[in-house]
């Protein structure tokens, strides 16, 4: 199987404010003191970015945000660009994620835009995909995927996608305590490689880090990673704990 190098993130969501936001970042630094050949990526809130970065400064751990406009600047009330996002020293953005698809409408019309500034600029993506409860038990899973991977990386030319990598989070499990269970994460992660493949053809198939993400804890990471297609994990709650992700990061590392 294709060596593809562990990436691990960690989605803090609307949670920390500037002191506990410094202080996870300080735990972090303490109990990730020697990352292998894995990527490791914080995405704390914007207003936590600039401090997050200077406790991890000189460290492997990497910074992104979780989300950005489309646009480089101008009037655009309330939102933040991939500019901005780089000039704090964040080298990736996570587009797509369910909870920006589901609450605040984002189309993976808007998800693609998104990734084409973040690719411009020299960023890396995190594209979030997914399914609903009902989608899955209403057998469209696949459809599902199918059409958001095709709309959200569309005219992302090849030489690009090394610096995407997709996150499988089905809806049902995040933050709800219910994981897919390896098996249903490995039969997603394959479908959706495949999906890649059909789309940019095989080395680039081969080469995409695909990471599963809902309610990915400590005691699961391990049979998880341990699929052929799971390259990493997208974790929320367990983020927020210093142990519980270093234990996540243990399972991932190669
Ligand atoms: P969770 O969130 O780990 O809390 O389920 C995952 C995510 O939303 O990325």
């Amino acid at each position: 199987m294709a060596a593809r190098r562990p990436v691990v993130g960690g989605n803090w969501k609307m949670n920390t404010d500037l002191l506990s936001a410094v202080d996870l970042a300080q735990s972090l630094v303490r109990v990730l003191p020697n990352l292998g050949p894995i990527d490791v990526v914080l995405f704390p809130p914007f207003t936590n970015l600039q401090a997050v970065r200077q406790v991890i400064e000189g460290t492997a751990l990497q910074l992104g945000g979780q989300n950005v406009f489309w646009r480089d600047s101008g009037a655009f009330t309330g939102e933040i660009s991939a500019l901005m996002l780089r000039s704090v020293g964040c080298d990736w953005v996570l587009v797509g994620h369910s909870e920006r698809r589901r609450l605040l409408g984002e189309s993976s019309e808007v998800v693609n835009h998104k990734l084409h500034v973040v690719l411009r600029h020299g960023l890396s993506a995190i594209v979030a995909v997914g399914e609903t409860q009902d989608e899955r038990h209403s057998g469209q899973m696949e459809a599902v995927l199918a059409d958001q991977l095709r709309e959200s990386l569309a005219e992302v030319v090849r030489e690009d996608m090394d610096r995407v990598v997709l996150a499988y989070e089905p809806v049902w499990a995040i933050g709800t305590g219910e994981t897919a269970t390896p098996d249903q994460a490995q039969q997603a992660h394959s479908f959706i490689r495949g999906v890649v493949r059909d789309l940019a053809g095989d080395d680039v198939a081969r080469a995409l880090r695909i990471q599963y993400g809902g309610s990915v804890t400590a005691a699961n990471a391990a049979t998880l990673m341990a699929k052929p297609d799971i390259d990493g994990a997208l974790v929320g709650g367990a983020s927020l704990k210093p142990d519980e992700f270093a234990a996540i990061v243990a399972a991932a590392s190669p």
